[in-house]
């Protein structure tokens, strides 16, 4: 008799310690969650956002997402803004699977005679990388912050990574203010 009393007592003491320990865990387990939902809102209302086309997105996974890597184009858009309206397939640009160097004297040319006349210009350049490596190579930086240095009305450079073997497009885009930093942007395509 005297041990059964003892067995219940502990057992419910095993029942007390274990409910609170499940309680404790599930509410940390709700906060935990509230903290990451919070901080996923934060970080999206944070994410610079670039405005694209639907027809740009399409063009886009339609030449470069099609092609081996490592393939490119310019994002074209009108003058003082950060929208992508255009976008120039660089076919002739230098691709040797491991690096895209854009057609530079091309690309000028069509900004002086074309782009620039129509009132559009560069927004920022678009390439694939091999394999799943869909973020920006030292290399890219280099190249964006040269761009971002000698075209100085650009608030961001935007520079997604296309990544052909799973035909996705990561947002990338480099800010001014933070040259050194990529970040991931939001897509707002229209
Ligand atoms: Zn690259």
């Amino acid at each position: 008799m005297k041990i059964s009393v003892k067995t219940k007592i502990l057992q419910k003491c095993c029942r007390i310690k274990s409910k609170s320990i499940i309680s404790h865990v599930s509410q940390n387990r709700v906060k935990g969650l509230q903290k990451l939902y919070a901080t996923k809102e934060r970080s999206l209302a944070d994410m610079p956002v670039v405005k694209i086309s639907r027809n740009v997105c399409k063009e886009i996974l339609h030449t470069v997402g099609s092609q081996p890597p490592e393939s490119g184009g310019i994002l074209l858009g009108p003058v003082g803004s950060n929208d992508v309206t255009g976008f120039f397939f660089d076919n002739c640009g230098s691709c040797t699977g491991i690096s895209y160097s854009p057609d530079c004297t091309t690309l000028k040319q069509k900004m002086k005679v074309e782009w620039l006349p129509a009132g559009v210009d560069m927004k920022g350049f678009v390439h694939s990388h091999p394999g799943r490596l869909d973020g920006l190579s030292v290399g890219d930086m280099i190249y964006i912050n040269r761009l971002l240095d000698i075209n100085d009305d650009m608030p961001m450079f935007i520079a997604p990574i296309v990544i052909p073997q799973e035909f996705r497009m990561r947002p990338i885009v480099v800010l001014r203010d933070k040259p050194r930093m990529p970040r991931e942007a939001r897509l707002d395509v229209f």
